[in-house]
Parts: structure tokens; sequence; C-alpha cells
């Protein structure tokens, strides 16, 4: 459903992605690892439109999405801090990325708002304010703000970061629940070597900018392509 071909970054002088070609399939959660600095990032803003890549194209669905902006795309971003409004209630935040969509009928809006709140769990937090709600909560408000839109792939970046180590595990779970009964597409970036191969499909390994190894969890671990990997995901070959 989402194909990477080719995809070079500079900033400046510096080349921060190099040549990353990368088909997901639908319905698959991939994750970016990798040490600080190595792209992980960069790459899920280039596939979200929020860096334009210096060569190379994102086609989602067969179409090239290079000249849409994020707010065209049909993919759906949940940043690190969440980025929620915090003078708004719960129900308005969800609402809030719908506005933008103009060809939602609005007598729709609301049961797509609680349908959006509902695959979260958060049904009857809608009066709430962010400030009055857990981490947890919080990222699941984040998440339902761009589920309602409908995305064909949700990018999550380092969604996890922010909670409590129990906590992490509970979203663990939860993300993992969503996308098995959304059948969602998810891109996740986390720096959490531990968190990526117990959530992912495969995992996309990255050394500056450079893609060392893209592999189902279990291969990582007992296969890895290069001394790099096997040092990087702690294990000693
Ligand atoms: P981290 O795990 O620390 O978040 P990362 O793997 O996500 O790191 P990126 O944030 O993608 O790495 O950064 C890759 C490189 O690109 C870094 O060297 C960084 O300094 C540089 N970089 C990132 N964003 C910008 C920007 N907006 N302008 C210039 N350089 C940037």
């Amino acid at each position: 459903i989402l194909r990477l071909q080719g995809i070079e970054k500079f900033f400046g002088e510096e080349h921060v992605l190099k040549n990353i070609s990368l088909d997901v399939e639908e319905g698959e959660l991939i994750t970016f690892i990798g040490p600080s600095g190595s792209g992980k990032t960069t790459l899920l803003r280039v596939i979200g439109g929020f860096h334009e890549q210096t060569e190379g194209a994102v086609i989602l669905d067969g179409e090239t999405i290079d000249q849409l902006p994020p707010e065209k795309r049909t993919t759906g971003m949940v940043f690190q801090n969440y980025a929620l409004f915090p003078h708004m209630s719960v129900y308005d935040n969800v609402a809030y990325g719908l506005k933008l969509k103009k060809d939602v009928p609005a007598e729709e809006r609301d049961s797509l708002i609680k349908d959006a709140l509902k695959q979260v769990q958060l049904d009857g937090y809608e009066a709430r304010k962010p400030s009055e709600l857990s981490g947890g909560q919080q990222q699941r408000v984040a998440i339902a703000r761009c589920l309602v839109l409908k995305p064909k792939v949700l990018l999550l970046d380092e969604p996890l970061s922010n909670l409590d180590a129990n906590l992490r595990l509970i979203m663990r779970d939860e993300i993992r629940r969503l996308k098995e009964e959304l059948n969602l597409t998810i891109v996740f970036v986390t720096h959490d070597q531990e968190e990526a191969l117990s959530i992912s499909d495969r995992v996309l390994v990255l050394k500056d900018g450079e893609v060392q190894q893209l592999d189902a969890p279990p291969a990582v671990y007992q296969h890895p392509e290069n001394e790099f990997v096997a040092e990087f995901v702690g294990h000693a070959n």
C-alpha cells in the first residue's frame, strides 16, 4: 500500500537519507529503528509530507503523493508530544482534523468522532480537557484524531516515549489491537529496540541514513546482516 522508491534527503550538505526503498503491505506494522540521528524521524516525515525528499518517490496506493501537502495526504501522523489543543475538549480535539475535510457531510461528523473515540476506548471522555487525562489517554486522543480521518497509513513518531514503563506495555498491546481490528497499516518510529521487536511485523534498521536490514523481528535477532545490526539489537554474534 505504501512504496518508497530511492528516497534521498539532504539537509544542506548533510546527506540524511540514502537511497531508501521500501514496500509496506496493507495491514502491516513496520518500525524504523536506529541510533539517534540515523534518519528515522526524517524518513517518517518524508512519508507524511512534512519534509520534501531531495530525490525519489513516495507512492501511496499506487499514487505518487510527493506533491501533496500533509493535510491532503491519506496518511495520519501522531507526534511524540501528541500536539493536542489544551483548551479544547477531547471531542473538539478529535473533531478538529475533520474540519479540514470539506467532503464529510455535517450529519456524519458526530458519529465518525464517536466511533474514533470508541476505537481507542475513550467513549465517555468527550467533555474532558487533555490536562484531565493520563498520558496514555492523551495518546489515545492523538490516535483518535488521526483515525477519524480514516488514514490509509498511520505514522507514529515515538508515540510511547513519554509514558511510564507499565503504560508503554499497555499501549503497545493497544496499538497491536487497533492494527488487527481495523487492518491498519502502521509505520512506527522508536528508540527502543525491544519495543520495536515486540510490536512489529517487520523492522527497518537504519544507520547514517542507510538501510542495514529489513526483516521480521526473529530474523533480525537471529540473522543480523552485519555487525552493526547484531550489536544494535543486542545480539552478540
Ligand atoms: P532521534 O532518534 O534522535 O530522533 P533520528 O534517527 O530520528 O534521531 P533524524 O531526526 O531523522 O534522526 O535526524 C537525522 C539527521 O538529520 C540528524 O543528523 C539531524 O541533525 C538532521 N536533521 C533532522 N531534521 C533536520 C532539519 N529540519 N534541518 C536540518 N537537519 C536536520
